[in-house]
């Protein structure tokens, strides 16, 4: 089959749709690759890494979206994109297609097979083409979290693991799902005092079996959480409820409570945020103030960190992607419920019910 890439082109978005090392792994399969020339410049992987690699270098994207059988992404195609595909064309990438009715038509429209990463399962549960980027964030968040409690920075001048003599810094993680189980790894490693809120105790059980004595686990109610808050240096909110938005559990009241020069991060914002104080902010201009607390609430994370980010998603993509190219989209969506479920629109339909629900409530 032949496979291509093309450069990024929205706003800020340095990943690339395959790496090198996924480039060999596809040519090693007998297909070939075209990728836009510069796509991945922008974490480091040069043209001559990918023709290393066994790619062929591409002058444009008209040039790709015109010869590749399949085309392999990380965001949604943008509408000159989009007008660039075509029937029997499979299109993979991450597609967020729900409250974007003007994408559903342009893909219906073309034709495409359109396979959204983040619609996967998973034979264990879970969405495993979202898992990385939850799993950056939740390890960013602390860095951030520690960077913005330095007092240059606006924060209260608290080093989260202390030193000897002088206690360490108190890090409260609502939701101890997958971003919030990264959070409290990184805030452990700086042997930082660590509690997770969550609401099931079966995940808190888990997280006990996990982390032992070094963490505080905390079944989540009003009460736990206007104590643990009000009492920390650096707070992140990591709850999902799936496909809703975040409650607000945390309020203004409790936020004025806290220690000025204290952090919030609310990974959750990209859900609507859980601090009823949040609002989202981007890379360029990322934090704002609350009676003295500093809000960090960025909606695209691991879009600050798009070089690892690239990696771990390729980790996460490259199976389907081969499983793609080697049977074709007809037998590798039957072969695989799970590859199925990513199955988003296919020769003019909505084939995802949450997709083609939201679609008829629009008409
Ligand atoms: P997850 O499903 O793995 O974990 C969510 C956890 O929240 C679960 O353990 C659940 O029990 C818990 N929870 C739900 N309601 C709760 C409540 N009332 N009190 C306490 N805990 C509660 O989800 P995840 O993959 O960690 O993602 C978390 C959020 O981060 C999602 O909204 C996701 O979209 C978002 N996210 C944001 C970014 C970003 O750049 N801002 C990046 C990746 C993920």
């Amino acid at each position: 089959m032949l496979i291509g890439v093309p450069k990024e082109i929205k706003n800020h978005e340095y990943r690339v749709g395959l790496v090198p090392a996924s480039v060999r792994e596809l040519v090693h399969h007998g297909h070939k690759v075209l990728i836009e020339t510069g796509a991945g410049d922008g974490i480091g992987l040069d043209d001559r890494a990918y023709k290393a690699a066994g790619a062929t270098i591409a002058k444009s994207a008209e040039d790709v979206f015109a010869k590749a059988e399949m085309i392999v992404k990380v965001k949604e195609p943008q509408p000159k994109e989009t007008k660039m595909l075509r029937k029997g064309q499979i299109l993979y990438t991450y597609l967020h297609l729900a409250p974007d009715p003007v994408q559903t038509e342009g893909l219906i429209k073309s034709g495409c097979t359109a396979i959204a990463y983040e619609t996967i399962t998973s034979p264990r549960g879970g969405l495993p083409l979202l898992a990385p980027m939850s799993e950056v964030a939740g390890r960013m968040s602390v860095q951030v979290g520690a960077h913005y409690l330095e007092k240059a920075q606006g924060g209260a001048g608290i080093l989260l693991g202390g030193v000897p003599g002088v206690l360490p810094g108190k890090v409260v993680v609502i939701g101890g799902g997958v971003s919030g189980t990264n959070a409290i790894r990184m805030a452990m490693g700086m042997e930082a005092n660590v509690t997770v809120i969550d609401r099931s105790v079966d995940r808190l059980r888990q997280l006990d079996e996990i982390f032992g004595s070094k963490v505080q686990t905390c079944y989540s109610t009003l009460d736990a959480i206007e104590e643990h808050v009000t009492s920390a240096d650096l707070v992140i909110g990591a709850v999902l409820v799936p496909g809703a938005a975040a409650p607000k559990l945390v309020s203004r009241k409790m936020i004025k409570q806290m220690r000025p020069g204290s952090v919030v991060v609310d990974i959750a914002i990209d859900q609507g945020g859980c601090f009823e104080t949040s609002k989202a902010t981007t890379h360029a201009d990322p934090v704002y103030n609350v009676d003295g607390v500093i809000h960090y609430c960025v909606a695209n994370m691991p879009g600050g960190l798009s070089r690892t980010s690239t990696f771990a998603l390729n980790n996460a993509t490259l199976p389907f992607a081969l499983a793609l190219a080697d049977k074709g989209a007809k037998k590798a969506l039957g072969d695989d419920p799970h590859l199925m479920n990513g199955l988003n629109v296919h020769e003019g339909k909505v084939t995802y019910k949450a997709v083609a629900d939201d679609l008829k409530k629009k008409y």
